[in-house]
């Protein structure tokens, strides 16, 4: 049978890593939704709209295409043709993010996206809300969390190998404030499902990671 499995937990766990790497392996599809609110963030920072003004954020959901298409190794995003997948992963989208995530009209458009992306089943979404909010009836649900400091470390080490030169401690407090606001906000709060399987990685590579839970995926 082709599952639907639902990958929730904080930034910088390596969810999409490890996500992706084991929708290869099972054939399945990879469905990115932390990616569609970082491109609907994009669009509203592109479009100069502050988040205070309701009717210009409702006036964008109401227009805005936001287009995930399967690629080898990732998820090109798309909004309207604009190819956004670069895009979306600077600082400035990331800072912006969960105040975004936070707004109700926002959350209802893409959660309606991706159940009906999820609808074929043979499908891997991850985020903050999968096993919760968006399919409370996945087939498997995993929580895969890690230590701030393996988060931390971790990105810090890919920043790195691209240039960046943001040090491991403002690194790991821009992780430790999105958590921070994706847990406590008032509309689907990051959590563990109570029906999910918890992994933490904080010990475990990618490798071992999508090890782990294509075996669970085939039990
Ligand atoms: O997964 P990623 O870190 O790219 O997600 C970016 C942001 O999008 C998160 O910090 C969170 O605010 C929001 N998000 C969400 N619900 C999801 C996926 C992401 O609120 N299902």
């Amino acid at each position: 049978k082709r599952l639907t499995v639902a990958i929730d937990g904080p930034a910088g766990a390596g969810k999409s890593s490890v996500a992706k790497l084991v929708a290869n392996r099972l054939h399945y599809l990879y469905i990115d939704t932390g990616a569609m609110y970082r491109a609907f963030t994009w669009a509203m920072l592109k479009n100069h709209i502050d988040l205070a003004d309701t009717e210009a954020v409702q006036s964008l959901t109401d227009t805005i295409q936001i287009r995930l298409e399967p690629a080898a190794e990732y998820c090109r995003v798309y909004v309207g043709d604009t190819e956004v997948t670069e895009d979306i992963r600077t600082a400035d989208v990331s800072s912006h993010v969960s105040p975004v995530a936070a707004l109700a009209v926002v959350r209802t458009k893409l959660v309606k996206l991706q159940r009906d992306m999820a609808a074929s089943g043979g499908v891997i979404l991850d985020g903050r809300d999968i096993g919760t909010v968006v399919l409370p009836d996945a087939d498997l649900k995993i929580f895969l969390t890690a230590s701030v400091e393996a988060r931390a470390r971790r990105r810090y080490l890919e920043l790195q190998a691209k240039g960046s030169t943001d040090t491991l401690e403002a690194i790991a407090a821009s992780i430790a404030a999105r958590d921070d606001m994706d847990s406590h906000r008032a509309v689907s709060p990051l959590k563990q499902a109570e029906d999910a399987i918890l992994v933490d990685n904080s010990q475990l590579d990618l490798q071992e990671t999508a090890d782990l839970i294509c075996r669970i995926i085939e039990e």
